[in-house]
């Protein structure tokens, strides 16, 4: 068939507006957009059949009912949406009404599709160039800063502003701090029991008043000027262990953020200052999404100091050979401190290396292991829950008193910069 016989076939089927007709021909030549192609191929079939030019009325589609005349406004509105927010990429969805989506299908049906580019392709393409020129913005499918929606059917626009992800490593200098917020389970934050204040938590409606995250969160709200923010660490420390050495690798996500391109050296000067020296920030930089479950998955090796108390004196000797013993594969089920609802189970866990200095019925043991294993238990044997212990070796109780981590050794290219 003629492309003109095309066009007339499809101008048959009823009033169509230039952009539904041009449509059906995207993939006709290029550099052209689809209102440009309807109207050359209106033209040109009224010069061939030499009839009057007949201007169509995009009102009267009975594909697209006008919504393809409406470009601009949608655009506007998107704009106008996405106001205050500081972004660079974007990319733009359309939601098409159902009546809609049946006649494209329809004249699918009829005529073929070999040519045609859908009404929500074009809608995206179209709408997204008027969007991107108002508000300095480009496209991006991967990883756009802001998503923008627009519902035909219920009239509406959605901006989705993504979050903007920070890569650093934490050092913690005091005890006592939890790593996230650990709210009250008894009385489930409120601080209130039965009229009452809550006893568990004193009325705080926390377990632990201070972590890791409140201390860091106001300045990365304050820069970036986001609604909330998400603290991801890779693993954590026991709320009484120190953080030290280079620190632990953590991501910091800051939702609906109003600004995205900060001055990271500044922000990390400035949670370094909120945090009174009882939190420190290091190598701070953007990263991509993808980071957070790098660093959650992320099962470095650590170093421990732990300070042990024993239930009868130790000498050096007796001490260095147990810790040799102790290096190599252990055992441990899950520890009984933890939660019962978990599940039991036995995991093999490596001590790479083990030292320690006796002094009486204490000792100072520095401990190399394997992600994962429970250090508690290895010192205590947990009731024979862990197998090979520093108690079992010595054949005294031995209990871990304070415990540092002194550092987390993890490989060196898992974080990705962002853009
Ligand atoms: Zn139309
Ligand atoms: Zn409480």
């Amino acid at each position: 068939m003629d492309l003109l016989d095309d066009v007339r076939a499809v101008l048959s089927e009823g009033d169509i507006c230039d952009g539904c007709l041009g449509r059906r021909f995207a993939e006709r030549s290029y550099g052209l957009t689809s209102l440009e192609r309807g109207n050359a191929l209106r033209v040109a079939v009224a010069m061939e059949d030499d009839e009057a030019y007949d201007p169509p009325s995009s009102d009267d589609c009975w594909v697209c009912d006008g919504d393809f005349a409406s470009f601009d406004d949608w655009a506007e509105r998107a704009a106008s949406a996405a106001e205050g927010y500081d972004f660079e990429t974007f990319l733009v969805g359309t939601r098409v009404p159902p009546l809609v989506e049946e006649n494209e299908r329809l004249l699918d049906e009829i005529h073929g599709d070999d040519y045609a580019a859908s009404f929500s392709s074009e809608f995206n393409r179209e709408v997204g160039k008027r969007f991107g020129e108002r508000v300095g913005a480009s496209v991006e499918f991967e990883r756009p800063d802001v998503t923008v929606t627009l519902d035909l059917s219920r009239d509406d626009v959605e901006v989705d502003v993504h979050s903007v992800y920070f890569y650093g490593r934490y050092r913690k200098l005091e005890r006592g701090i939890a790593q996230t917020e650990w709210g009250c389970y008894d009385c489930d934050g409120t601080g209130t029991r039965g009229g009452d204040d809550c006893e568990t938590c004193d009325g705080s409606g926390y377990i632990v008043d201070e972590s890791v995250e409140e201390l860091l969160l106001p300045a990365f709200l304050e820069a970036t000027d986001g609604s909330d923010a998400v603290f991801h660490g890779a693993g954590r420390e026991d709320v009484d262990a120190l953080m030290l050495g280079d620190g632990r690798p953590f991501v910091m996500e800051v939702e609906k953020p109003r600004r995205r391109d900060v001055d990271v050296e500044a922000l990390q000067s400035d949670a370094n200052e909120r945090a009174e020296g009882k939190v420190e920030v290091r190598e701070l930089r953007r990263v991509d999404r993808d980071t957070v479950e790098r660093v959650k998955s992320l099962d470095a090796s650590k170093r421990y100091r732990a300070l042990v108390s024993l239930g009868d004196d130790v000498s050096q000797d007796e001490l260095d050979a147990a810790l040799d013993a102790l290096v190599g594969t252990v055992e441990q089920r899950t520890p009984s401190r933890v939660d019962r609802r978990r599940a039991d189970k036995v995991r093999e866990r490596e001590v790479y290396e083990a030292t320690g200095e006796a002094d009486g019925d204490e000792a100072t043991v520095e401990l190399h292991t394997e992600g994962g294993l429970y250090v508690k238990e290895l010192v205590s044997g947990d009731e024979g829950r862990t197998k090979r212990s520093l108690a079992d070796e010595l054949g005294v109780e031995a209990t871990v008193e304070e415990l540092d981590v002194l550092s987390v050794e993890a490989e060196e290219d898992f974080v990705e910069a962002a853009r």
